[in-house]
């Protein structure tokens, strides 16, 4: 019998009425033979407004308090979808990431997933129980809730999945992965399969429609994924296949187009020759867990100077910059808020040299300025204006000769 690990995100959770299709189509592949497990996301809104509640008492994600407040989003969801299974004549029981348990190490707040126990759940599956696992969450070794990062049930199910070596099905509000985001471009077109590597770098960019840890995690482990639709009916969903590089039958040189808002510049002015600014800097920055994303040094118009460049998360840029202070306490830091990244991935860029440079084309052409660019094996990032993503998408995806029809 086929085991699945069947996922729905906020949106395929988020009313009664969404709880009771999602059930549908679990009752749909129990009858086909397949042995399920479920995973679930918090119903679509709740995680942020949890966070606010949190926040109202100054406390940020990171705090272990808040990761209990988030964990109870899922912890809602898991019982009603049970009882929605129940509905239609299956049995069901509800998990929560402590009684599985799925163990963590790592910061409250952005928590890895260290290993999972999966023996009740494949007692449940045994006895012909569906087993609900409450995404987002497991126990950390001092015994505490975590919850692990802003789309973490994704990982959630993708972990479920290996321990259980079941096919790992994320069902979400759109039909697969598309070109680029079909809310900002409807003429996006839907990919049938695409590599590991790709996905994860378009994850990795923003495309939120798989968190970026649990792509490398089907990667590492050999999870078999898929992304499909729980808007349709039982089997109409095509979906997307997230495969292994050899098997992707058709080559393209560019895969699709992601974007991430709500991003800053930070700029540092030092005295070169003498200090190692950048390595301070980066130090700092660790130590304050800030991803830092799209580094440029170079030595800066004032001669023996250096200037280093590089973006971050907004909501990152308070730590960043009390960690650069502390650190560097000579240098001149200023930063640039109001930025958004747009970037271009596919395998085929390995070879393409002129991508950047046409991207710079593309994106002059509509008159949207880049202001630090970025390269990688399969991506090409720049930085621009918040306000100019929508536009710098569609010209992308339409350059990129990614438009359907
Ligand atoms: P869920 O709540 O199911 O986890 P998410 O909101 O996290 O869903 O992810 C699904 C969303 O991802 C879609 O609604 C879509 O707007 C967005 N998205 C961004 N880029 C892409 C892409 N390349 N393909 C498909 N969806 C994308
Ligand atoms: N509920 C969490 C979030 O909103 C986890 C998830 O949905 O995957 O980020
Ligand atoms: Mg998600």
């Amino acid at each position: 019998m086929t085991r699945v690990v069947a996922k729905f995100g906020g949106t395929s959770v988020g009313s009664v009425e969404r709880i009771r299709h999602s059930a549908g189509l679990i009752a749909a592949a129990v009858a086909d033979g397949e042995t399920l497990a479920v995973v679930v996301s918090a119903m679509s809104g709740e995680t942020d407004r949890l966070l606010g509640l949190a926040g109202e008492f100054g406390a940020a994600l990171g705090d272990e308090e808040t990761d209990v407040a988030l964990a109870a989003g899922e912890q809602v969801s898991a019982a009603l979808m049970a009882l929605a299974l129940r509905e239609h004549g299956l049995q069901a029981r509800s998990f929560l990431g402590w009684q599985a348990p799925v163990f963590t190490d790592g910061p409250p707040g952005a928590a890895r997933i260290a290993g999972m126990d999966s023996v009740a759940f494949e007692t449940a599956m045994d006895a012909g129980i569906v087993p609900v696992l409450a995404g987002y969450q497991g126990v950390a070794e001092n015994g505490r809730l975590r919850t692990l990062g802003r789309g973490g049930t994704d990982l959630s199910a993708a972990a479920l999945a290996a321990a259980l070596g079941a096919r790992c099905d994320i069902y979400t509000d759109v039909d697969g992965v598309f070109t680029t985001d079909p809310r900002i471009e409807p003429k996006a077109m839907r990919i049938d399969a695409i590599s590991h590597d790709e996905m994860l770098e378009l994850a990795a960019q923003g495309a939120k429609v798989l968190q970026p840890r649990s792509v490398e995690f089907a990667k590492a482990r050999d999870v078999r994924m898929r992304v499909l639709s729980s808007f349709l009916d039982a089997g109409a969903s095509k979906g997307t296949e997230i495969v292994a590089v050899g098997d992707i039958a058709e080559r393209r040189i560019v895969s699709g187009v992601a974007y991430a808002r709500d991003q800053a510049r930070l700029a540092l002015l030092g005295a070169s020759g003498k200090s190692d600014m950048a390595r301070q800097a980066f130090e700092a920055l660790a130590s304050a867990e800030v991803g830092v994303d799209m580094i440029v040094q170079a030595q800066a118009r004032t001669p023996g100077s250096v200037n280093l460049e590089f973006s971050v998360a907004h909501r990152d840029l308070d730590r960043a910059q009390t960690a650069l202070e502390a650190a560097l306490p000579n240098a001149q830091l200023s930063s640039e808020t109001g930025l958004a990244k747009v970037s271009v991935v596919g395998a085929g860029l390995r070879q393409r040299a002129d991508v950047a440079r046409s991207l710079f084309g593309v994106l002059g052409e509509s008159g949207i300025v880049v202001k630090v660019l970025a390269t990688s094996e399969i991506k090409i990032s720049a930085l621009i204006e918040n306000d100019a993503v929508e536009r710098a998408v569609r010209a992308l995806h339409a350059a990129y000769g990614l438009d359907q029809g």
